[in-house]
């Protein structure tokens, strides 16, 4: 009898025309499923089987069962976090990735590393950047930012005569971070580089802005003026997609010596539009700069970019070096550069999505979920039941729901409301505190969504409202 795996080689054909089928009966439903799925407990068996039923059996149970209990994160209608869908192309590139299933930490034995390289080199274009810059792939947005402070770190501790990546932090006075509204994910990167998340010192943000204080900034840079400063500069925030004048700070360079790290996530966005390319000026004076690809770009989980103008330093804290796998310095393939060793062939959905669709795509999808956005927070102004709380820049509406007593909903208030909203299916979204005040973010960042959509979105929140 043939094992379950010599069996799923033969009917490999069978398994993959299943999968096809399947997918594009999830692609036809997607417009009606629920946005969002509560659940509190997995009821199956999740016990390890002995011999396993192989992937037929395995698919039907997967779409039976816990299929159901996932969410329409790539459909119209989820507005939470800052959530892209996934283009065609990109769904193409990604199925393909696990198909060839590269390796790619170097360029030795595949072109993968050199088709990363070249995708790398048509973001740069896509996001106006000078060839000064280097890429390379990582997970996340979060990855990004912990590669770019790794490298900022190296710079501050080389600025003190220490090389951190040899000698480690033990000698090193703390190294001043600051930001004006960093993503929590900065934090976060701090805790993992061993800098603490207590030691990012906040700068005001201008009134009624997330948009850090030049003044302010500068003041901080001129009273420490003679210790090396790490300046997270934000292009689009999660609450208000506020942009800091990242020209200006750039020019502060001319006089601090300071690492510009730009946390432009989804903001980067900005640059494939003419109406929006302002947002982003200056963006050149980075040292650093993240940008994920799984949010505005529509390519499937996970991908983001991290560029940087200094290769060096990021070899230096990333080098891999065994004997077996080349010199870092002379050859910075790719295992020396991010914290991953093996890594997916991440390059490759982008690579068919901007091959597909190209420049123009890229603009069309900004320009669009901006208009959507636009016409919710219409909605939202000419409605006595919401309450809009930061003009909405770019895809994201900050805004409140009111009492009928004309009182703004409390936090617990806000989240009962978003449960209820998730409860009713059309659409997810979620909470946030913007200057203080219990709030709800709804954020446009999928190909897919219409004018229709905003539609439904709107009927939704006012049936949701009328019950509560
Ligand atoms: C989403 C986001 C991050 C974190 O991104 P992940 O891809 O979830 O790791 C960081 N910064 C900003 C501004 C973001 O919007």
């Amino acid at each position: 009898m043939l094992n379950n795996l010599e069996e799923d080689k033969l009917k490999l054909k069978e398994i993959l025309n299943k999968v096809v089928e399947e997918s594009l009966v999830f692609f036809g439903e997607l417009d009606s499923l629920p946005a969002a799925k509560i659940n509190d407990t997995l009821n199956y068996d999740t016990h390890l089987p002995i011999e396993g039923t192989g992937t037929i059996h395995v698919l039907e149970r997967f779409l039976s069962i816990h299929a159901k209990q996932l969410s329409g994160s790539a459909g119209p209608r989820y507005l939470g976090f800052v959530t892209g869908g996934a283009t065609p192309a990109s769904i193409a590139g990604d199925w393909l990735v696990s198909v060839f299933d590269q390796n790619v930490t170097s360029i030795e034995d595949s072109a993968a590393g050199l088709l990363e390289l070249e995708t790398i080199s048509m973001l740069r274009e896509l996001f106006k950047l000078p060839s000064s810059f280097s890429g390379t792939f990582v997970s996340g947005a979060t990855m990004a930012n912990f590669v770019g402070l790794a490298q900022a770190r190296q710079w501050a501790a080389h600025k003190h005569g220490i090389d951190i990546s040899q000698q480690g932090m033990y000698h090193l006075p703390p190294v001043k971070v600051i930001s004006g509204a960093p993503h929590s994910s900065i934090y976060k990167a701090l805790s993992m580089l061993g800098m603490g998340r207590k030691n990012l010192h906040l700068i005001p943000c201008l009134p009624d802005r997330e948009a850090v204080d030049i003044e302010k900034l500068r003041n901080f840079l001129e009273e420490n003026k003679h210790t090396p400063c790490i300046v997270v500069a934000n292009a689009g925030t999660v609450n208000t997609v506020d942009y800091d004048d990242l020209e200006t700070i750039g020019q502060l360079q001319q006089d601090y010596s300071f690492w510009l790290h730009i946390d432009a996530a989804f903001g980067g966005f900005a640059a494939c539009s003419e109406q929006f390319q302002h947002l982003v000026k200056g963006m050149e004076s980075a040292d650093s700069i993240t940008i994920d690809a799984h949010k505005w770009l529509n390519v499937p989980y996970d991908s983001a970019m991290q560029f940087t103008k200094h290769q060096n330093l990021q070899v230096e804290v990333f080098q891999n070096n065994a004997a077996y796998l080349g010199n870092a310095i002379e050859h910075p393939e790719f295992v020396h550069l991010t914290p991953e060793n093996s890594r997916r062939f991440r390059a490759l959905p982008v690579w068919f999505t901007l091959h597909a669709y190209g420049r123009l795509g890229c603009k069309q999808i900004v320009e669009r979920n901006v208009e959507m956005a636009q016409a919710f927070t219409k909605k939202i102004t000419q409605s006595s039941h919401f309450k809009l709380l930061a003009p909405t820049r770019l895809n994201v509406v900050c805004f409140t729901v009111v009492h009928k007593d004309e009182g703004v909903a409390s936090f617990e208030e806000i989240k009962q409301f978003l449960d209820k909203l998730t409860e009713d299916g059309r659409v997810f979204m979620t909470p946030t505190i913007y200057h203080g005040t219990p709030a709800i973010r709804a954020a446009f960042s999928n190909w897919r969504t219409s004018a229709a959509d905003v539609n439904i979105i709107w009927e939704a929140l006012c049936n949701v409202y009328n019950r509560i």
